[in-house]
């Protein structure tokens, strides 16, 4: 069974983060290793407070798994701050697996999930990004546009390949109409992931099960497009069979 490292912050619910990761990996045959970046306070309704863990904590933790256990690949998600990001850069250098970046910044509704300085962030992990996988939002913080269509897409994902990205997928889920288009540029080659928008109430952790998926694929041998692609599939299966566990959001896994 490969096995994928999972980096992320703890979400209680179980929704996102860590523990979503986790049950994506088990969904895909991978078996999970994992280093929390930050607890956080959050029910099904939001994220109330963030405490990021010690940066030579989350150093040492990483850096004690890499020297023992080899993994297949990597996903980053929440990295609470900066100098957590540029701990993470450092400590994967142990690994030439494959690393998925989540670059979530904020919670779609609530606190912060990166205090600060995103630049810092994005100069520290791009480079060790074999994907960086921003939503619109995430896309225009990252590049300093707005995006509107899948030229803008296109462009986002160009401008985050020049910045040391080996590819980018920029996420068109919050795109206007019935569709949920994705740009995937891998190097030059440029791929449309499209697939119909699924109708769903307050849903939690999508960007979490979709970066987990990919990379569970990847640690699987798929290749970057074929990884995507399932993931893509699979996250929109979840969308349809979303599971209300509390008051507010439902969760996928
Ligand atoms: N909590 C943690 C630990 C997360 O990693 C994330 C997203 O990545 C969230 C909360 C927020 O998830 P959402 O924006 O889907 O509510």
């Amino acid at each position: 069974m490969p096995t994928l490292l999972v980096i992320s912050g703890l979400d209680p619910t179980g929704g996102a983060g860590l523990l979503a990761d986790a049950r994506v990996a088990a969904e895909h045959q991978v078996r999970a290793v994992g280093v929390i970046t930050a607890s956080t306070v959050q029910d099904t309704s939001g994220v109330r407070s963030v405490l990021p863990l010690p940066a030579e904590h989350v150093g040492e933790a990483l850096a004690a798994l890499l020297g023992d256990v080899e993994v297949d690949a990597v996903k980053i998600g929440m990295l609470g701050d900066v100098r957590i990001a540029q701990v993470i850069a450092r400590a994967l250098a142990a690994t030439s697996a494959p690393v998925v970046w989540d670059p979530v910044f904020q919670a779609s509704r609530g606190a912060a999930l990166l205090e600060g300085d995103i630049e810092g962030a994005a100069a520290a992990l791009l480079p060790e990004a074999r994907l960086v996988t921003p939503n619109l939002e995430e896309a225009g913080r990252l590049t300093g546009r707005t995006l509107a269509s899948l030229e803008d897409m296109r462009a986002a994902a160009e401008a985050l390949v020049g910045r040391g990205a080996a590819a980018a997928l920029i996420k068109g889920g919050h795109l206007p109409g019935d569709r949920s288009p994705d740009v995937l540029l891998d190097g030059k080659t440029a791929t449309v992931l499209d697939a119909s928008r699924v109708a769903t109430g307050p849903v939690h952790g999508t960007g979490c099960v979709l970066s987990s998926a990919i990379a569970a694929r990847l640690a699987h041998g798929d290749t970057l497009v074929e990884a995507a692609r399932a993931a893509k599939h699979y996250l929109w299966q979840k969308l349809a069979t979303a599971i209300a566990i509390g008051r507010g959001a439902r969760c996928l896994v």
